[in-house]
């Protein structure tokens, strides 16, 4: 069974509609698809998911309670 999820922030690099990224991981293979205008890609590596977590692991690093 598939995982699919939304990447944040993320911008298609076809149609340019930002958040209708979804990263689909299968069979342990993690491959991106655009849901506005169908653009497929074979992720290799984690940029994507590392890059919305990075960005959101910063944000909550602002906030540190003291
Ligand atoms: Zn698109």
């Amino acid at each position: 069974m598939a995982k699919r999820r939304f990447i944040a922030g993320a911008k298609c690099p076809q149609c340019e509609q930002q958040d209708s990224i979804q990263l689909i991981i299968e069979n342990n293979v993690e491959r991106i698809e655009c849901v506005s205008c169908g653009y497929k890609q074979t992720q290799t590596s984690r940029d994507a998911e590392g890059a919305a977590k990075g960005d959101k692991e910063s944000i909550i690093g602002l906030f540190k309670p003291e």
